[in-house]
């Protein structure tokens, strides 16, 4: 196979390159660039646009530009710091070009009638717009117009600026000359067949060409996405040669909770029950991801599935991303599976370690055969008497690189992973391609839709009786803040509270909105949770509140997940404009839980970006999640769906799946042909992407 000539070469390391040393190699580390292959895909986030000088009668404040004129004067100004002020005029106007650091020489040399280009960024000074400290080159001629092209622009890291990075790439380039690696011929990718003619137009662009760089960076993506579905697709096969213990169906003790549950499963739940039933009873490991809306039922599919485990002698892990979810999948766990003789227990990080040993100690001699605990918990390591499957709730908590982490004696589990964040079709085929997917699709009848509303904030004060009307009827409410307290802690609830000024925004801290709602509804039972509360206080007010000791739960987005209180018809988002769709879904999700008409307000400081108006009115118009998930992508980008963003993983280099969203089908589509057809060019790609993640050679 011709393609990949030379890739060892991507494997050098960056000390081949000259000038570059321990140091070096060292700096370059931190970005995550160990190799020339790394290097090359360190690809640039902008350009410089250096190829034509802007005339200075249209340039704006904030423009990073070339500037071509004669000096007209030079001057010492002394404000707060003294500094060399040199006007240039180029025939449409003047630009003042401000030094703070200059040598005698370099002012001598700035006289007026010397010509000057200069590329800085344009900001607005005291008389009017100026670059300060610009690269400069003085002629004594009018120089020619500017040629050149564009300059790629890296991010840097301390100790390494973008210019160094910018020859270290060029070295890397000159290099890697006779290397060549994957080659689609795509038409919609002419001029790059071979990813490298792509690599190298990014960074090089070889003309002013916006369109061709857009093009390139697609070719990189599609190439990119089409590797992480390879590697996904290495990972099931390598996943589907092992075996696992087979659960195969036995005593029928599900049928017995399903008698018991009070409640009849929903055609969904059912149907996506047995897909799970039938995967636990083969050898080869389950890897099923069950997606399902908020309250829409997933718990007790994981119970049927534990159920089946205990059958067949078999332990079940059930980890939660949260202490409170922990505890609240032990309660509802720890009520449907003893009375079937299924021992359950807690596992949590709080608990004395006296206690956690003794729960251990049953956990390893098979006492208990379920066991819940938060995921970090597990990932200390657990000694399992025979550990069959894992049931892992909220699984984009979790980053998407941890699916295979637990073991036990070698064997992978089944594992069941569960999701409440919708998924995009698209995306769920190319980040989830190992896994087999089931979807509950329906909630559970009863239910009726929560209605949303959007209030302003002058109208609060009609919220407020809202809430004590519902209250009064015996429901409950969640009143949600979106701040606790300012970050750094410098303007506490009460600062922001007493100073009354209008212009400073509400920072509704939870504490300022409980002393509030304390006050003027003196009647209601208050609790607030927030995540400064140890996780012990934590669960202590949310036990009062499922036990509806509280009427009115003032909390932090802590109450995010999973929390069932069916009781609760009432949940106010105060400054909602502030959170993403994502989360304002689950969010809302904490109420329709029961029978009985529920409402979510939306309470936003006006005016509303158009943006934030987007995310509000379609929460207002849908309860549907699949379609919230599909706003979401389309208004902020997966990132923040499947919550990388917020983990600080980044699952890609280059492709960005909001952007790309068009290439997600083409990379499945073109990763299946050369499944089929071109096995070289397949682990050329990955080792491109994935170099050392997967062991190919062993599928
Ligand atoms: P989620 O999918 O968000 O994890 P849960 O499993 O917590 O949802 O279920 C939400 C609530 O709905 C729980 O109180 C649960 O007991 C109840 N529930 C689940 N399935 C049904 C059903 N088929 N009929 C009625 N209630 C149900
Ligand atoms: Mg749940």
């Amino acid at each position: 196979m011709s393609a990949g000539g030379g890739r060892t070469q991507l494997d050098a390391p960056v000390t081949a390159l000259p000038g570059v040393g321990r140091a070096g190699a060292e700096k370059l580390e931190r970005l995550g660039i160990e190799t020339l292959g790394d290097l090359l895909l360190h690809l640039p986030f902008r350009y410089q646009d250096r190829s034509r000088s802007i005339p200075i009668n249209e340039l704006t404040a904030g423009q990073e530009c070339l500037v071509t004129g004669q000096i007209v004067a030079s001057n010492i100004a002394y404000g707060r710091r003294r500094s060399l002020t040199v006007a240039v005029d180029d025939g449409t106007g003047r630009l003042t070009m401000r030094f703070f650091h200059f040598a005698p020489r370099q002012r001598n040399a700035m006289r007026t009638g010397v010509w000057m280009r200069c590329f800085g960024d344009v900001r607005a000074g005291p008389n009017g717009l100026e670059m300060a400290h610009p690269e400069y080159r003085l002629h004594d001629d009018e120089p020619p117009p500017a040629t050149g092209t564009l300059t790629p622009v890296y991010h840097a890291t301390a100790g390494l600026a973008t210019t160094r990075i910018r020859t270290c790439v060029e070295r890397a380039l000159a290099r890697c000359e006779d290397v060549h690696l994957s080659r689609f011929d795509d038409a919609a990718f002419a001029d790059f067949a071979d990813l490298m003619a792509a690599i190298r137009t990014l960074h090089a662009p070889p003309q002013v060409d916006q369109e061709n760089i857009r093009k390139a960076r697609s070719r990189v993506a599609l190439d990119e996405l089409t590797g992480h579905y390879l590697v996904m697709k290495q990972s099931q096969a390598l996943l589907q040669a092992q075996t696992t213990l087979p659960l195969p169906s036995h005593r029928g003790l599900g049928r017995t909770l399903l008698d018991q549950l009070g409640f009849r499963l929903t055609r969904a739940q059912a149907r996506v029950t047995s897909e799970v039933l039938n995967d636990l009873a083969a050898e080869r490991p389950m890897m099923r991801l069950l997606q399902g809306d908020v309250g829409s039922g997933k718990t007790v599919v994981a119970a049927f599935a534990a159920i089946r485990a205990a059958e067949n002698g078999c332990q079940t892990a059930v980890m939660a991303p949260t202490e409170i979810l922990a505890e609240q999948h032990f309660e509802t766990l720890g009520a449907w599976l003893p009375p079937l003789g299924i021992g359950v227990c807690l596992v949590t990080g709080r608990q004395s370690a006296v206690e956690r040993r003794a729960r251990l100690a049953a956990v390893h001699e098979g006492r208990d055969l379920v066991v819940v605990g938060t995921h970090a918990l597990f990932q200390a390591g657990v000694a399992f008497h025979k550990l069959a499957l894992a049931v892992i709730d909220e699984q984009h908590r979790f980053g998407v690189h941890q699916r295979m982490a637990l073991r036990d004696k070698g064997c992978v589990p089944h594992q069941l992973v569960m999701t409440a964040t919708p998924i995009p079709r698209t995306l769920t085929m190319a980040l989830y391609a190992d896994m087999d997917i089931s979807t509950i699709d329906e909630l559970p009848p009863g239910r009726e839709p929560v209605r949303t509303r959007l209030v302003a904030m002058p109208r609060r004060a009609a919220v407020i009786e809202r809430v004590g009307r519902t209250c009064a009827q015996g429901r409950q409410a969640y009143w949600v803040c979106t701040l606790i307290e300012d970050e750094g802690g410098s303007q506490s609830a009460a600062n922001v509270e007493s100073s009354g000024s209008a212009e400073r925004p509400r920072q509704n801290a939870a504490e300022a909105t409980f002393a509030e709602l304390s006050a003027t509804m003196p009647d209601l039972r208050l609790g607030l949770v927030h995540g400064r509360l140890s996780a012990a206080e934590k669960s202590a007010v949310m036990a009062k509140f499922k036990a509806a000791e509280i009427d009115v739960l003032v909390a932090t987005t802590v109450i995010e997940v999973g929390v069932d209180v069916p009781n609760a018809t009432v949940m106010v988002i105060d400054n909602a404009e502030r959170l993403g769709l994502a989360q304002l879904h689950q969010l809302r999700g904490r109420v329709g839980r029961g029978s009985g008409r529920s409402e979510c307000i939306l309470l936003f400081e006006p005016p509303l970006s158009a943006l934030a108006q987007q995310r509000l009115a379609t929460l207002r118009d849908t309860n549907d999640g699949f379609e919230v998930a599909e706003k979401d992508l389309a208004l902020r980008g997966p990132g923040d769906i499947l919550g990388t963003r917020q983990t600080g993983e980044q699952a890609f280099k280059v492709a960005d799946l909001a952007a790309d969203h068009a290439l997600v089908s083409k990379a499945v589509a073109l990763g299946n042909r050369l499944l089929a057809e071109d096995q070289a060019m397949a682990r050329l790609i990955v080792d491109t992407w994935a170099r050392g993640e997967v062991d190919y050679a062993t599928v």
